[in-house]
């Protein structure tokens, strides 16, 4: 099915109806008040705002919640749901309209990556990482490369790829040590990438490479759009890991690989600045994921703590349960308005990276400590597979490791104090 402009309002009626419901319930206790002057600082989310959530809400109700446990499980990925996520609209939201895309700001897309989280954030990550590819050909690629590889996105459910880490450098992306050659009019392409997101399934990746390794080191590396099918491209096992075990991680190899040369992004020596450019789109995705995780464990715990009696009463009586229950929310706030901080940033035309750091540091951190204090709440229950939160306990860990650990979050931000302050 071709997502157009058409599918999605269809598909925002059907979810206006749904606020009435009771799952539609907590969402302006869990979004800004209702009354702020639209000529000021604004936490009141537009009519389509509301729609695009309430769309997310309710398509996460349906078709997410229900399967979460099954696929986390299973470690199958999660194909059927992303097949109907496509189909609604709520996959390649950032694509421009241009090229057959929604076109949505950062803030549309902040809202419905978190919603997504909250049913199972293994499931969003499938899906987001298609953003996280995406990103980099939005940032640098001509209108040729941008209507062939992000056309074909919102055409038919694909997934791409971005394929930056390798065994030897993650957070030191300028150390990479995959090497593209010019041969002719073709890049020949060698090197191994780690930990890459949907690999087993990309039908195209954006790659990093060395091109000049003669030049300092950010001046060295070229970004690439690699077509799954080409010869050479071997992906290899899927990574077992501790949390969001449905979504696909794998190494992949490239030998020997031709790649046209039209399918260079930029110039060479962009690279390293197009791979960091993309972070300033996919880093508050990233966040708001760990915002509807950490809002995911509040509600299971707030639930929980209601029902659970001990020494005759609620344990939500008890004051050291409703004191962690109330950090949980202050988290989930704070995180949540840096993120719609950092999205409206990047939709008002402004450098975003300092604010997207923030975002991610802040969110990653309430998604991993409101899961742990969910599992406490839930005491014995909490460590049992049965129960619902000990997914979101291994799920969230990731949160402060991917898209940049909490360390070069930190980086990032201090290195823009110095200019911030003057005496
Ligand atoms: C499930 C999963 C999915 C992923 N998906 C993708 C993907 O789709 N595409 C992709 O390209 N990558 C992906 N990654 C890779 C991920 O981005 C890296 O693992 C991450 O950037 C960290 O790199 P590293 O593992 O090499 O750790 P290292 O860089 O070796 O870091 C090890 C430790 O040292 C700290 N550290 C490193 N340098 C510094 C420094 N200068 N100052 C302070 N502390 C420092 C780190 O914070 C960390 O705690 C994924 C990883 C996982 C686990």
């Amino acid at each position: 099915m071709f997502v157009t402009q058409r599918s999605v309002p269809l598909a925002s009626k059907a979810a206006s109806a749904l606020r009435a419901s009771r799952f539609a319930a907590p969402a302006t206790s869990r979004l800004f008040s209702q009354s702020a002057p639209a000529h000021n600082i604004s936490f009141e989310l537009s009519d389509d705002q509301r729609s695009y959530q309430d769309l997310a809400r309710k398509f996460t109700r349906d078709n997410i919640t229900p399967v979460a446990s099954q696929y986390d499980k299973s470690m199958e990925y999660p194909w059927e749901v992303i097949k109907k996520a496509h189909e609604v609209g709520l996959v390649n939201t950032h694509i421009p309209e241009a090229f057959g895309g929604i076109g949505l700001g950062l803030t549309e897309c902040a809202l419905i990556s978190e919603e997504l989280a909250f049913g199972c954030s293994g499931i969003q990550t499938a899906i987001e990482a298609n953003g996280l590819a995406e990103a980099p050909v939005i940032v640098a690629g001509n209108d040729q490369q941008k209507a062939k590889y992000l056309g074909r996105m919102t055409e038919e459910p694909l997934v791409a790829s971005y394929g930056v880490t390798e065994p030897g450098a993650g957070s030191d992306v300028a150390n990479i040590q995959t090497r593209a050659v010019k041969k002719g009019d073709k890049w020949i392409l060698n090197g191994t990438k780690m930990w890459i997101t949907n690999a087993g399934h990309a039908n195209w990746f954006f790659v990093l490479a060395k091109t000049n390794p003669e030049e300092r080191p950010h001046k060295a590396l070229s970004g690439f759009i690699v077509d799954g099918d080409a010869q050479g491209v071997i992906r290899g096992k899927k990574e077992i890991n501790m949390g969001q075990r449905c979504s696909d991680t794998r190494m992949v190899t490239f030998e020997d690989v031709e790649v046209p040369e039209e399918n260079m992004l930029g110039s060479p020596g962009d690279g390293f600045k197009i791979a960091m450019g993309a972070f300033d789109i996919t880093r508050p995705l990233v966040a708001s994921g760990a915002v509807g995780v950490a809002q995911r464990a509040l509600y299971e715990a707030t639930i929980y703590a209601k029902e659970r009696k001990t020494m005759g009463k609620p344990i939500i009586a008890h004051q050291a349960v409703a004191f962690m229950l109330a950090d949980m929310q202050a988290a989930v706030e704070a995180a949540r308005n840096l993120v719609f901080k950092s999205t409206w940033c990047k939709d008002q035309g402004q450098r975003n990276s300092f604010y997207a750091s923030m975002a991610k540091l802040l969110a990653s951190r309430a998604a991993v400590s409101n899961a742990d204090q969910a599992v406490q709440i839930y005491g014995g229950l909490g460590f049992n597979t049965e129960s619902a939160v000990e997914k979101l306990y291994r799920d969230a860990k990731i949160f402060e490791l991917y898209e940049g650990t909490s360390q070069i979050q930190r980086l990032v931000i201090s290195r823009h104090l110095a200019d911030l302050y003057n005496a």
